[in-house]
């Protein structure tokens, strides 16, 4: 599976680039978030889970938060969340772990979650298997693949401030009932029929895919060149309307949700000091502002009609 985000991307990186309190992202973390956004719609397109996936790095250095989420009908948001300096030249491990304390983790939130119902969450950490700090997010991911869906997985990932790509090549299961019933017996099997060859071979050569290649070559030069030598069998591609692109689901009621769970006091206490209550999206900018009548209604359960109508 290959993905190319351009507009979706631009977009992301713009409404971050307006945000006056924070300006633009710095390189590396432009970088970070470009591939986890390409790695978010992979694996959405992977799964096909009827539900958000969220593609959470929880950091212990400069960067925090990185967030990715992404809908069944791939459209997606992402924010980062910095609070320290990032150098130019930063590492992923200078950025989110430098005690090797930062972690990885993939939701999936089903669409029509039954009350009680919680979320699926895989947490993986940010090192590898002797402890060493992993350098790209592809091989963190590429690990809880292993972890989660016990399938052998390759991810070549790579943004810049126009493009965020992903290749993802996986090792199906040849058969889905020998893969159930243990995998020593299935991965035997493939041996025997020459499968585990076919996997290394094609995993080795889309290891050889460089990052430039990822980020200025289309689908159709990249497949040529990788795999020029294999039987391909291509899906139409989806694009537009039905392709990854940005959207928000933030709204006015969310917002006062989370309001509302600040309780009474902090929210009075805000509105003593500032007059109102503001609260911006981080994923899209949207401002929303909770006057001292909106933030009482959002408390007696009287909100004010926001479109200008008459309260009953
Ligand atoms: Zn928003």
């Amino acid at each position: 599976m290959l993905v190319r985000l351009t507009d979706a991307w631009q977009d992301i990186l713009a409404r971050r680039a307006a945000n006056s309190e924070t300006g633009a992202y710095p390189a590396p973390v432009r970088q970070l978030l470009g591939e986890m956004a390409a790695a978010g719609v992979l694996m959405q397109g992977n799964i096909k889970f009827n539900g958000a996936l969220v593609l959470q790095i929880f950091g212990d250095g400069p960067v925090k938060l990185g967030v990715v989420e992404v809908q069944p009908d791939f459209s997606l948001r992402a924010t980062c969340t910095q609070v320290g300096d990032v150098a130019e030249d930063a590492t992923l491990s200078q950025m989110v772990n430098v005690n090797n304390q930062g972690r990885c983790a993939i939701t999936l939130d089903p669409q029509d979650r039954l009350p009680g119902q919680q979320p699926y969450q895989g947490v993986v950490p940010l090192f590898g298997d002797q402890g060493e700090k992993l350098e790209n997010i592809s091989e963190v991911l590429e690990h809880y693949m292993l972890q989660s869906e016990q399938l052998d997985t390759v991810l070549v990932l790579a943004a810049d401030d126009k493009v965020a790509a992903g290749l993802l090549i996986q090792r199906l299961p040849i058969e889905g009932e020998g893969n159930l019933a243990g995998k020593a017996d299935s991965v035997e099997r493939e041996a025997a029929l020459g499968q585990s060859e076919d996997f290394s071979r094609i995993a080795i050569l889309s290891k050889s895919l460089k990052r430039e290649e990822l980020l200025t070559l289309d689908a159709e030069t990249i497949l040529h060149r990788l795999y020029w030598e294999e039987p391909l069998a291509r899906f139409e591609p989806f694009v537009g309307e039905t392709g990854p692109r940005f959207a928000c689901r933030c709204s006015r009621e969310r917002v006062g949700n989370m309001i509302r769970s600040l309780g009474t006091e902090e929210v009075e206490s805000i509105i003593a000091e500032r007059g109102q209550v503001d609260v911006g999206c981080d994923f899209c900018g949207a401002e929303y502002r909770f006057d001292p009548v909106d933030a009482a209604g959002l408390f007696t359960g009287l909100v004010p009609d926001v479109s200008g109508g008459s309260v009953h």
